[in-house]
């Protein structure tokens, strides 16, 4: 552009040149200004929901917002949950994702004296640790922090744009003397107005528009987007919504509110308060939305589970197993029972169905191979999942299931409530991993524990719950920010905007270069009149980016 304002400045046509730059600058602010949007939007949500940590003070649990905690605290990490603050490990054993900090996937055991680092996630085992510095990022800065810098994750056309983009303005810059070499030598025009209408072709066929096509779109459907609650990580990630054919639900806390009751509890063996302060004990030391049931219904009760247990291990998709006293006891689902040799007998056995009929997830307490007691919980599907999955059904989305770790029992009678017609149950999270590898693609994964980590990674598009876990944030492409399901579907319609966005932006700008750059040299459009098309062609592709700010997500 500077360049080309030269030039004609040095045919004594400076004004041209100058009405070239006003409008090449005012192209740029209308660009950073889009930018800005973007990310203020997303820094509203920010402030929405400040995170906290967990921690043990007067031998109290308690949460605390991540700026309140201090140096010393004794930290709570829970199995799924993100260190916040640098910290050494005082009680349990388990290993901890450190990608994050080192990029190494490999997961690293860490046992009592070991150092924790702000970021890492804690994968499987129970933990206590000591607070080392003050707290550092929360994951929802992080996340914001992402979809700030998503510009360097781009979206497989921006890629191609920018592979493109310098050799092409190379090619224009080489071309434009031989345009003049041409008009003149061959042509015979006149130096002047050789050279001149060699300056207009440079403006015209020089790749703004196309360059900024592509990001004004995105960006601004991102904001949008963020907005409404949805929060894309990359412009990748938005592309990869408006091919999406199939998607894949988890049950608890996705399709249900996570919120689970402990409704029924049957202790063959009497003491009832005794068993449920053992479950509770162990229940205290998982993320996972039955074990807040659990410990919720102690509390109620006046029960402390304050146990001696050791040894503490999440094993998803299954339950919890601990140490008490030298002895195994564990809570967990039949498959676990299993696992630990426990034989139900016809009794138990009649029980677990009984509670399953009615919708219940039955939990097994156990001690070694004995079966303590049975546990009920429930919780009711979210208020808007049948819309929700109508909406994307509607949307043209054409395999909607659901994956779920649970029972056959529970999970198709929050199918029926939903109406999801294909259902599989009782999987691990491999078996979720497969379920999602056999579907047809793209396949987006919507998931907020543990166990849906590895679907969410593997997915074409992975969709985070925002008050799941932060190994499934972490894993997510895009994290629903208000938990909202119908969101869903929205999203999806803006992506295809988006998508259409993109192209007509493409075509428009290439057309405007192929016609214009032909009249340029062939003499018909005067150095203003390029400036405006060309400029006045970049203006409107980002406003037509623009537009989506408009759209309501
Ligand atoms: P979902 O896919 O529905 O989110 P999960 O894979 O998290 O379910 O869990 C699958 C099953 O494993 C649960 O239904 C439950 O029976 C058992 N389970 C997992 N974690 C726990 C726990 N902390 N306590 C008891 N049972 C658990
Ligand atoms: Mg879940």
């Amino acid at each position: 552009m500077v360049l080309a304002a030269l030039g004609a400045a040095s045919i004594g046509q400076a004004l041209d040149g100058a009405i070239l730059l006003f409008l090449f600058s005012l192209s740029n602010t209308l660009q950073d200004w889009a930018m800005g949007r973007t990310r203020r939007a997303i820094e509203a949500l920010g402030r929405l929901s400040p995170q906290e940590a967990s921690v043990r003070r007067s031998g109290h649990e308690q949460r605390v917002p991540l700026n309140e905690l201090r140096v010393g605290d004794t930290l709570i990490l829970k199995p799924g949950e993100r260190v916040p603050a640098d910290a050494e490990v005082l009680l349990g054993r388990s290993s901890l994702d450190e990608s994050a900090i080192t990029g190494e996937s490999v997961p690293v055991d860490k046992a009592p004296g070991a150092h924790l680092a702000s970021g890492t996630v804690n994968l499987e085992g129970y933990l206590e640790a000591r607070v080392l510095r003050p707290a550092g990022e929360s994951t929802l800065a992080r996340l914001i922090r992402m979809v700030e810098s998503a510009q360097a994750a781009k979206s497989p056309v921006e890629t191609l744009a920018d592979r493109w983009e310098s050799p092409y303005a190379t090619a224009v810059l080489a071309a434009t003397p031989l345009v003049f070499a041409a008009l003149h030598y061959l042509g015979g025009l006149p130096a002047d107005a050789a050279w001149y209408r060699a300056m207009t072709f440079m403006v015209v066929a020089s790749p703004c528009a196309v360059v900024i096509s592509t990001p004004a779109v995105m960006l601004s459907a991102m904001a949008a987007a963020a907005r409404g609650g949805v929060l894309f990580k990359s412009a990748a990630a938005l592309e990869a919504l408006s091919r999406v054919r199939s998607v894949a639900f988890d049950k608890t806390g996705t399709l249900t509110t996570g919120r689970m009751e402990l409704l029924d509890l049957e202790v063959p063996g009497g003491h009832e308060e005794q068993a449920l302060a053992l479950a509770a004990a162990l229940e205290g030391r998982s993320e996972h939305p039955i074990a807040r049931a659990i410990t919720r219904a102690a509390s109620e009760r006046g029960l402390s589970p304050e146990l001696a247990l050791e040894d503490v291990q999440a094993l998803p998709g299954r339950g919890i197993t601990g140490l008490l006293a030298g002895e195994a006891v564990w809570a967990g689902n039949l498959r676990l029972a299993q696992e630990r040799g426990a034989v139900l007998g016809a009794d138990l056995e009649a029980a677990v169905k009984r509670l399953e009929v009615r919708g219940r997830t039955v939990v097994l307490l156990g001690q070694e191979r004995r079966i303590i007691a049975l546990l009920g919980v429930a919780d009711a599907p979210r208020p808007q999942a049948g819309a929700a999955l109508e909406a994307l059904r509607r949307a043209g989305v054409t395999r909607l299931v659901m994956l779920t770790g649970d029972r056959p029992g529970p999970a198709l009678e929050v199918a029926r409530q939903v109406g999801v017609q294909e259902v599989r149950a009782g999987l691990l999270p491999e078996d979720k991993l497969a379920a999602v590898r056999a579907l047809p693609r793209p396949v987006a994964v919507v998931g907020d524990g543990v166990n849906d980590a590895p679907a969410l990674s593997a997915a074409d598009l992975g969709i985070g719950m925002a008050q799941g876990t932060d190994v499934a944030l972490e894993s997510a492409d895009v994290v629903l920010a208000r938990n909202d399901l119908n969101k869903l579907a929205a999203a999806w319609r803006l992506s295809r905007a988006a998508r259409r966005t993109v192209i007509f932006n493409l075509s428009f700008a290439f057309a405007i270069i192929a016609v214009v750059g032909t009249l340029s040299v062939l003499g018909q459009v005067p150095l203003p009149l390029g400036v405006i098309a060309h400029e006045g062609g970049t203006v409107f592709v980002v406003f037509m980016g623009l537009r989506l700010l408009l759209y309501r997500v």
